[in-house]
């Protein structure tokens, strides 16, 4: 048996939103303990693998009220967070928030003209002149390597995109940093086993207390209906393409988008597959994102894939995220294909009620090893 002062809220995962739990908690004084079966490098979950796009206007196919004003919140706060994680590590983090562009091929007009009128239909009403039709001078003036490539678009200037690698490296240092100012530690390549309201058993024998417990593992957490969404991109180096805003474009057998990152670099995706396999991409998969992509500008063509990635997304049965308790056990989760849309305004909440909860007494807690 060994004791040791930890921290004072334990957090079961350290991807997107554990991480981002964990340096606001830091921030607001509290100790925490962050456990994870990665390596805090490891880039293979869902955080690692996303395309990072902040687009509350194009998921509305998929979403809801609901989520796009998350949307909306989230995105009003990360580039005060990054500022805050800039001012405490140093570290830029890739960040643009000049809108993005959806295109079609001319035989697919008639599904560009659907994706409008639905996102259009899902919008509250004073948020619907923002989204705009374009023709191809349009496309031209916003994406010039684009002119006469496609004759009709839409443009949704209130979207943005960051970089997920470079968020995850500054939230690392970040968390570290706080960990050492006010207490707690990130356990790396720990696989937690069981979760209390008060306990965390990991599979190599040590037991954490802690005054309260958060399930942020992502597709592995112990949620009612949780599953996995297979998701594979592709990251492409073409320096020869330049483009600011991430460009989706509308066909009837594939999505597919193209979101660019500092360097010449593009994020390519992606597929959206029910099964939990997070094996890696398969023939079909690669053919149908690189095709699509060689469609939308064929010097995409001389591009190199230096990144192949799956991951699956944690998502919840009506595709809602989920921030609640159950059992004792507080549970971020459910982030779907929406993360980084609406990580923040979900991580403000936990926070608000974390500390709500922790107010009356800050104690310290025990570590005990069986
Ligand atoms: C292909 C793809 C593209 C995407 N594109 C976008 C996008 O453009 N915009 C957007 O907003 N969102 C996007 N997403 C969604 C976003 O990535 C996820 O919603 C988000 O990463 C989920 O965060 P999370 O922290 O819940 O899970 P994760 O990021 O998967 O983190 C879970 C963590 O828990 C750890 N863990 C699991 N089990 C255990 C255990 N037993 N013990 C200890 N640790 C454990 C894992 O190692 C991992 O670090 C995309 C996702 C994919 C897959």
């Amino acid at each position: 048996m060994s004791a040791a002062s930890v921290g004072s809220v334990a957090i079961a995962g350290a991807g997107l939103a554990g991480r981002l739990l964990a340096w606001r908690l830091l921030s607001a004084g509290v100790p925490v303990t962050l456990i994870d079966a990665r390596a805090r490098t490891d880039r293979d979950h869902a955080a690692g693998v996303a395309a990072a796009m902040l687009a509350p206007y194009a998921e509305l196919v998929v979403s809801n009220a609901h989520l796009f004003a998350l949307g909306e919140d989230s995105l009003a706060l990360w580039p005060h967070w990054l500022a805050e994680i800039r001012a405490q590590t140093g570290e830029e983090v890739y960040f643009r928030h000049e809108g993005s562009l959806v295109v079609a091929h001319a035989p697919d007009a008639a599904g560009l003209a659907h994706y409008a009128d639905l996102i259009r239909f899902r919008l509250p009403e004073a948020r619907r002149e923002a989204v705009q039709s374009l023709d191809a001078q349009g496309i031209a003036a916003l994406e010039p390597e684009l002119a006469g490539r496609f004759a009709r678009g839409l443009w949704l200037p209130q979207e943005g995109q960051l970089d997920n690698d470079q968020l995850l490296g500054a939230l690392q240092d970040a968390v570290l940093q706080g960990m050492a100012r006010v207490g707690g530690q990130w356990l790396e390549r720990t696989t937690v086993h069981s979760l209390g309201a008060h306990t965390v058993r990991t599979t190599n024998g040590v037991e954490l207390q802690a005054d309260a417990v958060v399930d942020c593992r992502g597709v592995t957490a112990d949620w009612p209906g949780l599953r996995g969404v297979r998701g594979e991109v592709l990251t492409v180096s073409c320096p020869a393409v330049s483009l600011r805003r991430p460009v989706r474009l509308i066909h009837p057998r594939y999505m597919l988008y193209i979101v660019p990152r500092s360097g010449g670099r593009f994020v390519i995706g992606a597929t959206e597959l029910e099964s939990q396999d997070a094996g890696p991409i398969t023939v079909r998969s690669m053919l149908e994102l690189a095709s699509a992509l060689y469609s939308v500008h064929p010097a995409f063509g001389e591009g190199r894939i230096t990144r192949a990635a799956t991951s699956l997304r944690p998502a919840t049965d009506d595709h809602q995220p989920v921030w609640a308790q159950r059992e004792g056990v507080w549970h971020l989760n459910g982030l779907y294909r929406h993360g980084f849309l609406v990580a923040p305004a979900l991580v403000q909440r936990a926070e608000q009620d974390l500390l709500a909860l922790l107010a009356p007494s800050k104690s310290t807690f025990l570590e005990t090893a069986q």
